[in-house]
């Protein structure tokens, strides 16, 4: 087992910045980021002369590869394994890239799969590794949090109904959502079924409300058991990685009814996640996990002996300035 001294020496949190390839979206204005040495990433606006600069762990820039990126953290995800708990995050405004990141297109060669399909690879190569030593099992849950409530995506909910589960903060994560499908996987197909069972699912509640998905938290948890063949020794871990709900402010002037109360609940949420990050990272004693559901969900995977990655997602272009500046400032926040 090789751990990263450097990053034992800086806590369990490390904070990554993506920036996506200019133009993705439509968008023709110019760039207004500047990519530097060592996880440096400078914001500028020409007209007002106004530069700010930020730092992270590492910056990939546009050009980075769907493999480079998981690269970064394979090991973390391999920890789960080992019984530590792992959560990792992409953060961002709408149409900064955390789908690409976390879920990726499924192309035929795998170049543009995401992080969720490699981690399950990763752990699927791992236990076949072990096997010898040791069994684990494998489960994945897919949970959508919308307006503070928490939903299953891995049912079959075609039939419409309320579908709204309860939290048990009493148990470990992995388990505090009892009423949640928990489906065993084991091979690349049991996966890619997993997922289109969880896209359907997000897409049919997209359908009465525009795009949902940037309004809501999608987490997919994995569950690993794991017991040693010969001392009867158990692991318990859960890698978590989520999909957050798109981070722009919005214009509140105007909105009100489902909208605002949307509004509110994802600005709330997120800043509930940033200021959990700032007291695990500048270690104080007192972590606020209540104030959100997903903190609440997470929080024996956030603190503890648990590693932590936040992924954030900035566009380049100009007419994002704004929301690229607070969004590195959350990651700089948690840093
Ligand atoms: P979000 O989930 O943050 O709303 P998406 O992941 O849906 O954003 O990305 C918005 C668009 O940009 C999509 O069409 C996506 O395929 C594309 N995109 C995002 N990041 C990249 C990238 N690194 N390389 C190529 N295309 C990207
Ligand atoms: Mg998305």
């Amino acid at each position: 087992k090789l751990y990263n001294t450097v990053q034992d020496l800086k806590g369990s949190i490390r904070v990554f910045c993506r920036v996506r390839p200019l133009g993705t979206t439509g968008d023709s204005s110019d760039g207004c980021l500047d990519i530097g040495l060592e996880g440096q990433l400078a914001v500028y606006e020409r007209e007002k002369d106004r530069r700010a600069m930020y730092r992270f762990d590492k910056v990939f820039s546009g050009d980075s590869t769907q493999a480079a990126v998981y690269e970064d953290v394979q090991t973390l995800i391999r920890s789960v394994m080992d019984g530590y708990n792992v959560c990792i995050f992409a953060y961002g405004q709408t149409g900064s890239g955390k789908t690409h990141t976390m879920t990726g297109t499924n192309t035929e060669d795998m170049s543009g799969r995401g992080i969720n399909y490699r981690a399950l690879d990763d752990l699927f190569a791992l236990r076949a590794q072990r096997d010898q030593e040791m069994h684990y099992s494998i489960k994945a849950q897919m949970l959508e949090i919308y307006n503070e409530s928490i939903r299953d995506l891995l049912v079959d909910n075609s039939s419409g109904g309320p579908n709204v589960l309860q939290l048990l903060s009493t148990q470990p994560s992995g388990e505090n959502v009892p009423g949640a499908n928990k489906v065993e996987v084991s091979t690349t197909e049991d996966v890619l079924h997993m997922m289109r069972i969880g896209a359907r699912n997000r897409h049919m509640a997209a359908t009465n409300m525009n795009d949902r998905s940037s309004r809501s938290h999608q987490v997919l948890t994995i569950v690993v058991d794991g017991e040693n063949r010969l001392t009867r020794a158990r692991t318990h871990a859960c890698l978590h990685l989520v999909d957050l709900a798109g981070s722009e402010r919005t214009d509140k002037s105007g909105v009100e009814g489902d909208r605002l109360r949307e509004a509110n609940n994802i600005n709330s949420s997120l800043s509930a996640l940033g200021s959990v990050m700032h007291a695990l990272a500048s270690k104080q004693k007192h972590v606020p996990f209540r104030n959100s559901k997903l903190t609440e969900l997470l929080q024996d995977s956030l603190g503890g002996n648990a590693k932590v990655c936040m992924l954030m997602h900035v566009a380049p272009e100009a007419t994002s300035y704004g929301e690229s500046v607070s969004t590195l400032n959350f990651g700089n926040r948690v840093a």
